[in-house]
């Protein structure tokens, strides 16, 4: 896994980002949906006259349609895309919060590789291990079943390094901060490596689906509980951008 260029990018959101799935992911419709990119914090891979805001949330607030935020994202060229969980009605005041749990296998430690740290140390530190992957799939299953018994419309998203769990009933989107918190606590200590800033909303932007993942060059992808088994995410079509030769994943 790697990098996207800028003319990958390109590319990508000018020919295969499909609008009309991201589209459907707001089943309720885009209300005042808040949009976000960040051009190339990460990456350092920007266009030029962004230099002065590569590594700032530069959130995307004003558009009639979709096709608008598209039109912007084509201008600014992103390393990632994510939407703001809020939920806003017509005066702008949060009603809401959509509660999301993140499983990165930053958090794991490999059995070969370590932890982060030593990873870091190698500068291996966002590289893809097949093992790594694995038990951060098993734990995005666990993490669906643990849920499962108080939430009923749960989704996961493949993030393009770990697993995003969407949880869409409408009490969940009433949780206070504190019982936000006290969830995301209940999932550490039940042994799962989730992102405590993400559930307790905090962190309230999160990876808009369908968008292209520009550190490691994957679609965002939502997939049905029973795919996730068998989920791989070196070779499955749905999470390749076209520009990657597919004659050279291994
Ligand atoms: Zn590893």
């Amino acid at each position: 896994m790697r990098y996207s260029t800028l003319e990958e990018r390109k590319q990508f959101y000018t020919e295969e980002f499909s609008s009309k799935k991201a589209v459907e992911w707001f089943k309720g419709g885009l209300g005042r949906t808040k949009f976000a990119v960040i051009i190339g914090r990460h990456t350092k891979i920007y266009p030029l006259k962004y230099k002065q805001d590569a590594s700032t949330t530069i959130i995307i607030d004003e558009y009639k349609d979709f096709e608008e935020v598209r039109q912007q994202i084509l201008d600014f060229l992103p390393e990632a895309c994510y939407y703001d969980r809020n939920v806003y009605d017509e005066n702008a005041q949060k009603v809401g919060q959509e509660l999301a749990f993140d499983l990165d296998p930053e958090n794991i430690t490999c059995p070969v590789h370590g932890t982060l740290a030593d990873k870091m140390k190698r500068q291996q530190g966002l590289s893809f291990c097949e093992l790594e992957f694995g038990m951060i799939k098993q734990e995005a299953i666990g993490l669906y079943a643990f849920l499962g018994g108080v939430f009923s419309q749960i989704t996961v998203v493949y993030s393009g390094r770990g697993f995003h769990l969407h949880v869409l009933d409408p009490k969940a989107y009433l949780l206070n901060a504190k019982e936000r918190l006290e969830l995301a606590r209940q999932a550490k200590s039940a042994g799962f490596h989730i992102d405590e800033w993400v559930t307790s909303g905090e962190m309230r932007l999160i990876r808009l689906p369908y968008s292209l993942n520009g550190l490691v060059s994957r679609i965002v992808l939502p997939l049905r509980k029973e795919e996730l088994e068998r989920f791989d995410a070196v070779h499955d079509e749905r999470c390749l951008p076209k520009f990657l030769d597919k004659e050279a994943i291994s």
